[in-house]
């Protein structure tokens, strides 16, 4: 992807772990590189068509001095997010801090951190079977939207299905969501676990029913396999009722291990003849099993 770089940016803060550093404060310097598509720029000579690196410079330098962190890895992190935050044309930041007067006694030229930060594409399945499905969904749903580290959330139709996994329970309401987010696979997770607390979700049989279930299915093109965290998730292949709504935001998205389409992962699921998805509208199983809406 193209860059707009910046070089030696000098920026006079106080970041350090000495008391003598925050008092006294000094010189500081930021390499970064804007990682963003310089092309409806450079075709129509507009600014209004890219990022204003004097803007950059000058948030850089807002961030950095407005603050006072210990370490040039919090003061690296939070600049960066804000650069993410502040540029909607930025997709990824690589950004470098350099602290060439850290307190080393020995003679050295530089010391640095570096990191990589930026927006990745998350999808994520949701589903309910207690009280008011449709709004635990969307409480699900405008939980991410407010969340400050998210942003372009769409939410597929909703569907009604029948329960999974052989637990004897009520019909189920599923849609997906996609969204961009700067967090980090397991900060999402822990999101989509604050949400199904939100929502008074109680963990009592596996697969038992629940107010609020968020799935991570994809995230970006990543492969993850541990115990808190599978992606993508195991079990994808075998439930209509999340390749389904899926395939209304990401008809074309390729599973990163089999190479195959949501598509044609929905398709072969039909060929089989195997689903859970009814024809009975998410409406009409609202309220109708003894919960209740808990809100
Ligand atoms: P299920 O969604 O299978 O009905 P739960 O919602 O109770 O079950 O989740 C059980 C655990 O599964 C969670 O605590 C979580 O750490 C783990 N998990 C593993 N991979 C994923 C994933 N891709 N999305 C959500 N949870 C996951
Ligand atoms: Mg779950």
């Amino acid at each position: 992807m193209d860059q707009i770089r910046i070089k030696g940016l000098e920026i006079y803060a106080r970041h350090g772990v000495y008391e003598e550093e925050k008092k006294m404060g000094q010189r500081f310097q930021v390499d970064a590189a804007l990682h963003m598509d310089t092309r409806r720029a450079g075709r129509s000579d507009d600014l209004e068509a890219s990022t204003d690196y004097g803007a950059v410079c000058r948030r850089l330098e807002e961030v950095l001095t407005g603050n006072c962190y210990n370490l040039i890895e919090a003061a690296a992190e939070y600049a960066a997010q804000d650069i993410l935050l502040s540029f909607p044309l930025v997709e990824k930041v690589t950004l470098e801090l350099h602290k060439p007067q850290a307190p080393i006694p020995l003679p050295f030229s530089d010391v640095s951190v570096r990191i990589d930060r930026g927006w990745h594409t998350a999808y994520i399945a949701l589903g309910s079977n207690m009280g008011d499905r449709a709004a635990w969904l969307e409480l699900g749903r405008s939980g991410l939207e407010k969340h400050p580290a998210c942003r372009d959330v769409k939410m597929a139709s909703l569907y009604g299905s029948l329960p999974y996994g052989g637990v004897e329970q009520e019909d189920f309401v599923n849609s997906a969501l996609s969204l961009r987010t700067l967090l980090s696979p397991y900060e999402l997770l822990d999101v989509l676990h604050g949400l199904e607390r939100e929502a008074g979700r109680e963990r009592l049989v596996r697969w038992g029913p629940r107010t609020l279930d968020l799935d991570l299915i994809f995230y970006d093109d990543l492969v993850l396999d541990d115990p808190r965290l599978t992606i993508p998730h195991p079990d994808l292949e075998n439930r209509d009722f999340v390749l389904l709504p899926l395939c209304e935001l990401a008809p074309a998205y390729r599973h990163p291990l089999t190479r195959k389409t949501v598509r044609q992962m929905l398709d072969e699921l039909r060929d089989r003849g195997e689903g859970q998805v009814t024809d009975r509208k998410a409406s009409d199983l609202q309220k109708t099993d003894g919960y209740g809406a808990r809100r």
